[in-house]
């Protein structure tokens, strides 16, 4: 294999073995454990289902299973690994807290570590808003955040809806839940996102776009819409979850407009598209856009859980405890997530994403055109997604044939085979996702690319046709 980078050895059995394991299981117990999994763990489970392995070690691109498989995780834990896994950079920064005697747990006091991180977040930030910027830590997942900025947003402006649109994903709470497209608690009205391959309108492209941001307006200035003036925007501004959908910086500067005009503040949720995952630092640089709030995660705890709000100064009308809990204080993460802003912008590892994203989306849309169950390939920077369809299963009325998930998940388990770990994704979880890390190789997405076209050859022979093709089948898995 062309990977440069190699696992430690093998982990010892006795590390990984459980007790009660069958001494006929070879495999460092790595049955056993999968076993108990199933048995004991949620039928909520996600990720666990379609990847039955079991991670002993890491270190950049590559895991290493109990059963010494190695794997080239495009997964990065859903996006988390800015610098994949257990970068020296992450693990120095761990160490010295520890070696510090540093407290580990403290609440939202303030410390020198938490002073540290918030400067080098600031320094990140477009200026406009980090000259001007508040920051609220929040319990530790992107979803708690999602939680507090909508919260913000409410008492800063005494209203009460929001706006969010189709395909969105920003967490499992109950408010989150509901800009998701899930329950109801917060009063969400849903807007069309632009999408050019399965554009709502049949049209695509900047017409696409176009007649999206219409409705949007139409929406907010119709006194008989339905609609009052609502607390704020909630958008990503590549839909992650939504099936690696990157909305045009045009529409992007017409929602700031929109926004603005109306003063509804713009709340762009960057949980998965930051720290350069994009081919920015922030996935709004590239229109320029400048939003009210801004709400992080994921890769800014350099691996380990953070979750903030930053947002305008002008905003900052909750009283003391608005928005509390317990872990907000994780001096670890945030000794790794400065680690990891430092070396990402030291490095300059968002134009390198972008530069890699757009080879490889090259080679893939290669792959598309040999490969009729390839409907689309799109991305920003290494966010990246293939959707697969059923070709010959479109309908008179069809525009672009159905979403193929069976498929989908057949080369899923076709990469996994071949040592690939990726991801699925979009409306009807047929969109292939990868999200390496920003530190990949040119050697190593050539090693990855290999695989997946390797995989998708193989499944797409093994594939019934119109098996598992889905225009209305749930969305991705979490
Ligand atoms: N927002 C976006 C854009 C996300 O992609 C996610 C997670 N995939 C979330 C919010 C929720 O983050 P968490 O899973 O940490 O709650």
């Amino acid at each position: 294999m062309a990977v440069t980078e190699s696992a430690p050895a093998v982990a010892p059995a006795a590390q990984v073995r459980n007790p009660t394991d069958d001494a006929a299981d070879p495999g460092g117990g790595y049955e056993g454990i999968l076993r108990r999994q199933s048995q004991r763990e949620s039928a909520a489970r996600t990720y666990a289902r379609s990847l039955p392995i079991v991670p002993v070690r890491a270190r950049g691109l590559t895991i290493e299973g109990a059963d010494g498989r190695r794997y080239l995780d495009c997964l990065s834990g859903a996006g988390t690994l800015a610098l994949g896994h257990n970068h020296p950079v992450v693990l120095e920064a761990i160490r010295k807290v520890l070696d510090s005697g540093a407290p580990l747990h403290v609440l939202d006091l303030a410390t020198p570590l938490k002073d540290a991180f918030t400067s080098e977040l600031f320094a990140t930030l477009p200026g406009e808003l980090a000259d001007n910027a508040r920051i609220q830590f929040c319990g530790p997942a992107g979803t708690d955040a999602v939680e507090a900025a909508l919260k913000l947003v409410r008492t800063a402006t005494g209203r009460e809806g929001l706006l969010a649109f189709t395909g969105a994903y920003h967490g499992m709470t109950a408010g989150a839940l509901s800009a998701s497209g899930g329950a109801t608690d917060v009063r969400v009205t849903r807007l069309p996102y632009p999408q050019h391959y399965r554009c709502p309108f049949g049209v695509g492209g900047d017409r696409g776009a176009e007649l999206a941001a219409r409705w949007t307006e139409n929406l907010l200035d119709d006194p008989k819409s339905g609609v009052t003036t609502p607390a704020g925007m909630i958008v990503e501004a590549v839909q992650g979850e939504g099936g690696v959908i990157p909305a045009p910086d045009d529409w992007m500067r017409r929602m700031r407009r929109i926004t603005a005009e109306r003063s509804v503040p713009l709340v762009v949720d960057e949980v998965q598209t930051g720290v350069g995952r994009t081919g920015a630092f922030w996935a709004v640089e590239h229109s320029g856009v400048v939003p009210d709030v801004m709400v992080l995660s994921k890769a800014i705890g350099g691996s380990l859980p953070l979750a903030v709000v930053v947002y305008k100064s002008e905003l900052d009308a909750w009283e003391p405890g608005a928005h509390a809990g317990t872990f907000r204080g994780n001096q670890l993460a945030m000794a790794a997530g400065t680690a990891t802003l430092a070396y990402v912008r030291e490095n300059k590892l968002a134009e390198r994403a972008g530069i890699l994203g757009a080879r490889i989306l090259g080679r893939l849309q290669g792959l598309a055109a040999a490969h009729p169950c390839v409907g689309d390939v799109r991305g920003r920077g290494l966010m990246i997604g293939v959707e697969l369809v059923d070709p010959d299963a479109a309908g008179p009325d069809d525009l672009v044939p159905p979403a193929a998930p069976g498929l989908a998940l057949a080369v899923q388990q076709e990469c996994l085979a071949r040592g690939l770990i990726v991801e699925l994704g979009g409306r009807h979880s047929a969109v292939v996702r990868l999200l390496p890390p920003l530190t990949l190789t040119d050697e190593q997405a050539t090693a990855v690319l290999d695989r997946f076209a390797d995989a998708l050859a193989a499944a797409e022979r093994a594939h019934t046709p119109t098996t598992g093709v889905s225009r209305t089948t749930p969305g991705p898995s979490h």
